[in-house]
């Protein structure tokens, strides 16, 4: 995640000079837009100048920035559709909703939920009411009314979709499709973010494994399939658009298979609880934290590892004097 950009720039301006802040929309496919930051929006546009915003980015900078480059390129919001609940995908819907009233807000049932109520990002992250240091923007993203919407083919601000359940980083998350551009969100994760964040977040680690494999047979292939024409841009929530989808899920699948042999490495060093799991995965994985954010973050991905190594059989759980420990059964 990237630290918020303070903009001393007025939002008005002279129609001929460049605003300080302009960044284009860079047009993917015909009528589909990126609009690229620390988290990717998609812009989809409709006809007569009407578009389907997909993810809203961390704040009301990014969203302020995105409407300046719809608007230079014609466009208007007509809905959004938020693919997960998390604060760095939703975080602009407030200040586009202020401009734009009439826009309707889509995301599944359960990220709806967090949307609408976004303090439960935080509490189901530290497990009780969440201390301040815990509740900035990165996990707390302001309220909005989110409507609940499940998977299949949906027209939205006039925009058709195929919404697919990539469950695994989130409870629920759609992967969109229009055409042959398909966009991931944080079913996989680019290159450079899985080596900035070798914990690559997810509540369930089984889950986020089988969305980002099924993501090959959504594009009409198997692993071993040779054909990726169907799908001809992949866009990531956070990274590069790709033509190469094989690629981009394997370094993904290689990267959930480490955190789990690092989690299993750390149980086999003797039954410990969840936060000295965490330590001696981070010492392994040579990943220093520095703020309560990312201890809860990367607990919560050592728990998901820890949940699919127990439904597994290969790690138990058992009580010792009042501790929750995880350790290789007998
Ligand atoms: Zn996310």
């Amino acid at each position: 995640m990237s630290q918020p950009q303070s903009s001393q720039a007025p939002d008005t301006q002279h129609p001929d000079t460049q605003h300080p802040d302009s960044q284009p929309l860079l047009a993917l496919t015909p009528g589909n837009f990126l609009f690229p930051g620390a988290v990717n929006t998609l812009v989809l546009a409709g006809e007569s100048g009407q578009a389907l915003i997909v993810d809203t980015g961390l704040d009301e900078s990014h969203a302020r920035k995105l409407l300046r480059a719809m608007q230079q390129s014609g466009l208007t919001p007509a809905a959004i559709l938020n693919t997960h609940s998390h604060a760095d995908h939703h975080g602009g819907n407030a200040l586009i909703l202020k401009r734009f009233p009439g826009v309707n807000i889509y995301a599944p049932p359960t990220e709806a939920a967090i949307i609408r109520y976004p303090l439960l990002e935080p509490l189901y992250l530290y497990g009780a009411l969440p201390p301040r240091e815990l509740r900035s923007k990165f996990l707390l993203a302001p309220a909005s009314p989110a409507q609940p919407l499940d998977a299949g083919t949906h027209t939205l601000g006039g925009v058709s979709v195929q919404l697919t359940d990539v469950p695994g980083h989130a409870v629920q998350m759609f992967a969109v499709r229009r055409g042959g551009l398909l966009y991931v969100a944080d079913a996989l994760f680019g290159p450079e973010a899985l080596a900035k964040h070798p914990l690559t977040f997810c509540v369930d680690s089984a889950a986020q494994k089988a969305s980002a494999a099924g993501l090959l047979t959504l594009a009409g292939l198997g692993l071993d399939g040779a054909e990726l024409n169907r799908i001809g841009l992949t866009v990531p929530g956070h990274g590069d658009p790709t033509t190469d989808l094989r690629a981009l899920v394997q370094v993904n699948l290689d990267s959930l298979e480490r955190t789990t042999a690092a989690v299993l490495n750390a149980c086999e060093q003797g039954a410990a609880s969840t936060d000295e799991l965490l330590a001696r995965v981070c010492e392994g994985m040579g990943v220093q934290m520095g703020n309560a954010g990312a201890v809860v973050l990367n607990r919560s991905v050592v728990a998901a590892h820890l949940s699919e190594l127990l439904a597994a059989g290969r790690v138990v759980l058992s009580i010792e004097s009042n501790r929750l420990l995880f350790g290789l059964p007998d």
